[in-house]
């Protein structure tokens, strides 16, 4: 099944469950200044569930695009390492404003997934909150889930990818417990059900969650009621996509295959199966996107999300042996995959080519020179990347921290962050004491676009925070 009608049958049928279809937001969230990027399908409702705003109907329906790559959910550091993460996803939502509750919300979700999609009901696993008896005596006994395959989970922080059943926005906003669905593509590969030992693997892919919203966390950490208990939930297309093209991961589907493709032509690349194709395929589509929805690289906030993006797969392409600008063509291939579905891409593609280029003969020769650098270091040490040359990188090369920590890991070198964090504090230093700012080669100065907030702001804007936090 390909996604236009994957796409299609979820919203159909959600229609024809009396939901309204509800066009993407923008991937800026236009009603949230704490929320960078749009990681879900509620933040465009956000208000909706907290009781602040109205909409004609109560129930809604939509495919969202999303990134991923700052903030609470941060999955940059995973693309190119599991089979199913991407910076860029589409997800499939549906929502219930004060109207259905869990009741209805899971037998939506079991109908869809084995009338109208046609899962084997045996490959599906659940999960509920721990203390969600009600939940999980729904899957039990209206569904008929066998009960080895309900398995409740608490805070589960134990593993990298845990499953915790309690889904947050943000640090604040609304919130609840929720209920999952996992898909089994068998035993062949490694990985073990949610909440054991092997829960990190890719054998069970989790692909829907469906929220039951009850509460709002302030910034105190402090949880209210909401006005009416709402649904919220959400579905990887692309996670739905390789289940039903019998694939095992993501990257392997149709849309996938077609940008790897593309991405190993502009590389010259034999080899498809290439971690760094799949990054550059993933990347093409979260920077696009970001630049469809008005963002340009800079130094600072949604510009620096995008340009992280980008320096990644210019990283990327550089390791294929590529040294002349690439990626931008790329975009062409993307629009030829997803134009239909998302129009304004085509309509901006001659732009969202010229925004890209620019970057990429940006960071081209700095990129070339700061290997070398780089590289000439690790001839020194092959164990650890001091601060002063990761900072180096930073400052005149124009290597986003996360970048060189990227490379740090591929080549299983550590890389000494708390020496950056000193070095950076040293040139505050030193510049607050000349009185003025040195402005740091990769960051330039966008004028009366961006108001220029200082040198703290410039460099550790939330995005970046959000990679520490992250580790
Ligand atoms: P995971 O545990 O696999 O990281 P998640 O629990 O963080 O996923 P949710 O926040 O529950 O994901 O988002 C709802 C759905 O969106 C997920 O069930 C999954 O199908 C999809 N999804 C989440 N993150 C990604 C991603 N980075 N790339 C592709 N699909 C995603
Ligand atoms: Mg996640
Ligand atoms: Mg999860
Ligand atoms: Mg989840």
């Amino acid at each position: 099944m390909k996604s236009s009608e994957i796409r299609e049958k979820f919203l159909k049928f959600f229609e024809s469950k009396g939901h309204t279809i509800v066009r993407s937001s923008p991937l800026v969230p236009g009603n949230d200044p704490t929320m960078l990027l749009t990681n879900s399908g509620m933040v465009q409702f956000k208000d909706v569930f907290l009781g602040l705003d109205t909409r004609p109907y109560s129930r809604a329906t939509t495919v969202q695009r999303c990134v991923r790559a700052g903030g609470k959910h941060n999955d940059l550091e995973n693309v190119g390492y599991t089979a199913r993460h991407h910076t860029f996803f589409e997800m499939l939502g549906n929502f219930s404003f004060g109207d259905y509750f869990k009741r209805d919300a899971i037998a939506y979700a079991w109908e869809l997934l084995t009338k109208v999609y046609g899962l084997p009901a045996e490959k599906l696993t659940v999960t509920v909150y721990q203390e969600d008896d009600e939940a999980y005596d729904i899957w039990a006994n209206e569904i008929g889930v066998p009960k080895e395959r309900i398995i409740r989970i608490g805070d589960n922080k134990g593993a990298r990818y845990a499953s915790d059943n309690f889904w947050q926005m943000a640090d604040t906003g609304p919130c609840g417990p929720c209920t999952e669905v996992f898909y089994d593509h068998g035993a062949e590969i490694w990985g073990g059900p949610p909440g054991s030992a092997e829960e990190d693997g890719d054998r069970f892919i989790e692909i829907w969650n469906l929220v039951f919203m009850q509460f709002n966390r302030d910034e105190a950490g402090n949880m209210t009621k909401l006005p009416k208990p709402c649904v919220d939930t959400g579905m990887g297309m692309e996670r739905l996509a390789a289940v039903l093209q019998h694939v095992h991961s993501n990257y392997e589907i149709d849309l996938f295959q077609a940008l790897i493709k593309a991405a190993a032509r502009e590389t010259h690349t034999e080899d498809l199966e290439s971690k760094s194709l799949r990054v550059i395929a993933d990347h093409i589509r979260a920077a696009s996107f970001l630049i469809v929805d008005g963002i340009i690289p800079s130094s600072e906030g949604h510009g620096y999300v995008l340009r992280r993006i980008i320096r990644r797969a210019l990283r990327h392409g550089h390791k294929l042996g590529q040294t002349k600008p690439f990626f931008y063509k790329l975009a062409a291939d993307l629009d030829k995959e997803m134009g239909t579905a998302y129009p304004e891409l085509t309509d901006k593609l001659a732009y969202v080519q010229q925004v890209l280029k620019t970057e990429e003969e940006r960071f081209g020769e700095t990129l070339e020179n700061g290997m070398k650098i780089l590289e000439a270091q690790l001839v020194k040490d092959p164990h650890k990347l001091d601060g002063g040359t990761a900072f180096t990188l930073y400052d005149t090369y124009g290597f986003p921290l996360d970048l060189t920590a990227d490379i740090c890991r591929e080549r299983g070198v550590t890389l000494d962050e708390e020496g950056f964090a000193a070095a950076m504090e040293n040139q505050k230093r030193t510049a607050r004491a000349a009185g003025k700012f040195k402005m740091a080669a990769n960051v330039e100065y966008t004028g009366a676009k961006t108001s220029f907030v200082g040198y703290d702001q410039l460099v550790f804007d939330s995005a970046v925070i959000a990679l520490y936090a992250n580790g």
